[in-house]
């Protein structure tokens, strides 16, 4: 009677590890099955995702007998990489991690197993356009950099690309030790920041606007192409002297010292809240990606230091998904539409945060004003399709001693027909309009 007793207690002992073990399997399945199925290192994964295909049906990528296959134009490829990923997972950003599971028909009940119920969600059509991307990555022509667009009215991304980039069909032997190739996993979108150079004029511009709501364009500094400023010298490009500048012709002039003696009536406090107000040092989430600040220090500045600042230069950084919601926000009277990559339900848009307000409606018009009048007046309409009416600011941002400078343009199209914002950064460029005003002209021909 003892033994028996001692045994059945000894069988329920065993049976509730049993059953305890089994109820962890099942937990951790629920829990973190997702990550496990979507490892990099998990080899078969890729080779069963579904088709991607951008919005005019042109397939991207595509699995056959267990291989990832993608475009068959190599430039379609590199343009598309940081998109759209890499087949060992390497780009984290990219919808092949990011949207792994939908792209697998990964549920936690089935795992990884096609089913009647799961075979039949596995595709993803994007929202990019193929051809404005490979317009992107041509005018890029061999030089690290970002350029994104989109929708600000309904947020549908039309080309992100970003380079250095290398194709994911035949990935170089030397990806790892070529300097080439130095930062090819990050995609400069979404996780690049740069010296912004003097599309930060933008921010500095909203800041007056603040301070003298009725006067800010009466306003007027006079400009020799050089001047001592806190000790030492803030210039213009190429030491041009501008003569007496009010607010519309230093925006089109892009006058460094307008601007600099501006932002020291201005005061560092303001200027770094407006910043702030305007998505600088905040974390953005583009759906579960979280995206590179831009970033912004003024505290403690001298008068040089707050100068340069106002101008993008000193530590301010600026990041090229941030700066392109800005523009779609100034475009659409203050708050941006949140971007997305599909049409439909999906990771990226289902988990995506609240629109964010990054300039109130009257700020918003009198900026696009002034980004109108630097496009009218004096980089050409003759730069862009005709009828896209672009609002834009170039920025040249000096990198150091014996670099070429960051070659900018942000800004977007007033128009109902073409509802663009973009942001382009080019790195070791020639000029402002050169370099990054060609790309944005590229991308939009090919979006006309
Ligand atoms: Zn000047």
């Amino acid at each position: 009677m003892k033994t028996v007793g001692f045994r059945s207690i000894v069988l329920y002992i065993l049976l509730a590890v049993f059953l305890g073990g089994v109820g962890y399997m099942v937990a951790n399945q629920f829990l973190h099955g997702r990550e496990w199925a979507m490892q990099p290192y998990n080899a078969n994964l890729s080779g069963q995702m579904g088709d991607i295909k951008d919005r005019n049906g042109n397939l991207l990528a595509t699995s056959q007998d267990g291989e990832r296959l993608y475009s068959e134009d190599d430039t379609v490829r590199r343009a598309l990489l940081h998109t759209i990923g890499d087949t060992a997972g390497y780009i984290g950003t990219g919808v092949q991690s990011v949207m792994g599971d939908k792209l697998t028909g990964y549920n936690f009940i089935t795992g990884l197993n096609q089913t009647v119920f799961t075979s039949m969600t596995s595709g993803l059509d994007l929202t990019i356009d193929q051809n404005a991307c490979t317009a992107a990555y041509n005018a890029m022509a061999g030089h690290n950099g970002a350029a994104i667009l989109y929708n600000y009215e309904n947020g549908d991304i039309l080309c992100k690309v970003s380079a250095p980039t290398f194709d994911p069909a035949f990935v170089p032997e030397d990806i790892e030790t070529n300097d080439a190739y130095r930062g090819a996993y990050l995609d400069n979108t979404l996780s690049g920041s740069f010296t912004p150079g003097s599309i930060m004029k933008i921010v500095t511009a909203a800041a007056a606007m603040q301070v003298w709501p009725d006067s800010w364009n009466e306003r007027t500094y006079d400009c020799w192409g050089s001047e001592n400023i806190g000790g030492s010298d803030i210039v213009c490009l190429h030491g041009e002297s501008h003569g007496t500048q009010d607010m519309y012709s230093a925006m089109g002039n892009s006058c460094n010292i307008y601007f600099a003696k501006l932002a020291n009536d201005i005061g560092s406090d303001i200027l770094q809240r407006k910043a702030e107000e305007m998505g600088f040092n905040a974390n953005l989430a583009f759906g579960t990606v979280t995206v590179a600040k831009s970033t912004i220090d003024l505290a403690n500045v001298n008068a040089n230091q707050l100068g340069w600042a106002a101008v993008g230069q000193y530590t301010v950084l600026a990041n090229p998904y941030h700066m392109m919601t800005l523009m779609g926000a100034i475009a659409k009277g203050g708050t941006y539409t949140q971007p997305r990559l599909t049409e439909g339900r999906d990771l990226f848009s289902d988990r995506s945060p609240a629109s964010r307000k990054l300039v109130d409606a009257t700020t918003a018009s009198q900026l696009k004003s002034l980004l109108r009048s630097d496009v009218e007046y004096y980089y050409g309409d003759w730069l862009f399709p005709s009828g896209m009416s672009v609002c834009a600011k170039t920025g040249t941002g000096e990198v150091g001693e014996g670099k070429d400078p960051n070659c900018w343009m942000v800004g977007f199209c007033d128009s109902a027909q073409y509802p663009y914002a973009f942001a382009v950064i080019v790195e070791e460029g020639s000029g402002g309009i050169e370099t990054a005003g060609s790309l944005v002209s590229a991308m939009l021909q090919a979006l006309a």
